[in-house]
């Protein structure tokens, strides 16, 4: 039951295709960014491989095995996680331990999340199992940062690539699972970087008032306003940039097409309509952000470049 997966049409087929030919490997590792579906997919992925008769590759969904998965938990799923920010030799042990002993139905199915923070110690004792696991155990590991893990378990798993999702495919699963407005869902999905995770991250009411203050700010900045609203580290500064960038091409696209069908802020098209700057002020100050944005890429202090940016932005928009 891969329904609920969007965006990832290729590592579905290929998931699939690996259970429908009944070829399954011993150990997988998903790659890709962070909130795209690579932990859905895994779980999907394990309840076809622990299915007793999976249609077209996945799961059916209604044999017993798929009731105990869906319902209580399947007995056979050993799901591990990082315990406070690493995954421990003892935790690896006890896996290693589990898929030694007979499985209750078919196999075993070890789902590593977060892998890349597997300690070296314990990747090491993991090698031989991940090689040649007992009966047909499957490992899936999910990871973001793969290129953290020994070489050595790399080459002992298949990677399935997960790209980002397209901001069509995020804004229409922002609308449909989570019924977010459209308007909203699409503004969001433009900032999300096609990560459907960081997507529900910027609806979190306390980023959404980040964004309505930056917007507020951004025609009249003055740096008081500003660092009292908030800009404490690099990560505040980042996602300040980011809504600040976003709004100079809004105003820009508009300036230059009158299309509100390319407005990202489509909620604060009003204020968009009513702003008179000429497109050379505007692209001054889309560049200025562009030129912050990149002194905090090289680790300039974060007030000191919301406060520069805020001194610059003032001048461009008042002359
Ligand atoms: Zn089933």
């Amino acid at each position: 039951m891969y329904r609920h997966i969007r965006g990832q049409g290729a590592a579905v087929a290929r998931l699939s295709a690996v259970c429908k030919r009944g070829k399954v490997s011993h150990a997988y590792i998903f790659t890709g960014p962070a909130g795209v579906g690579k932990h859905t997919t895994a779980r999907a992925f394990a309840a076809a491989l622990l299915c007793a008769s999976p249609v077209a590759g996945a799961a059916c969904g209604e044999c017993g095995q798929c009731r105990l998965y869906y319902g209580m938990g399947h007995p056979d799923l050993v799901s591990l996680y990082p315990e406070e920010s690493t995954i421990k030799i003892d935790q690896i042990r006890q896996v290693v331990s589990t898929v030694g002993r007979k499985p209750y139905h078919r196999r075993h199915v070890v789902i590593i999340d977060e892998a890349e923070k597997i300690t070296a110690e314990a990747q090491n004792a993991f090698l031989k199992t991940l090689e040649d696991p007992p009966g047909d155990a499957v490992f899936i590991l999910v990871s973001a940062h793969p290129h953290a893990l020994l070489p050595t378990v790399l080459s002992r798993c298949c990677e399935v690539r997960f790209g980002r999702v397209a901001p069509g495919a995020v804004a229409a699963e922002l609308s449909e699972r989570y019924h977010v407005a459209e308007e909203e869902a699409k503004a969001v999905a433009a900032l999300s970087g096609g990560s459907i995770g960081r997507a529900l991250e910027l609806l979190h009411p306390g980023l959404k008032a980040v964004k309505d203050r930056v917007l507020k700010l951004a025609a009249n900045p003055s740096v008081r306003e500003i660092l009292r609203s908030g800009v404490h580290n690099k990560r505040e500064a980042e996602q300040w940039l980011e809504f600040l960038s976003l709004w100079y091409r809004d105003l820009l696209l508009y300036r230059l097409t009158r299309d509100p069908g390319l407005v990202v802020y489509a909620d604060h098209l009003p204020e968009i309509e009513k702003t008179t700057w000429p497109v050379t002020t505007l692209l001054a100050a889309a560049e200025s952000v562009e030129a912050a944005r990149k002194m905090l890429r090289a680790n300039v202090n974060p007030r000191l470049v919301i406060e520069g940016l805020t001194v610059h932005l003032g001048s461009i928009l008042d002359s």
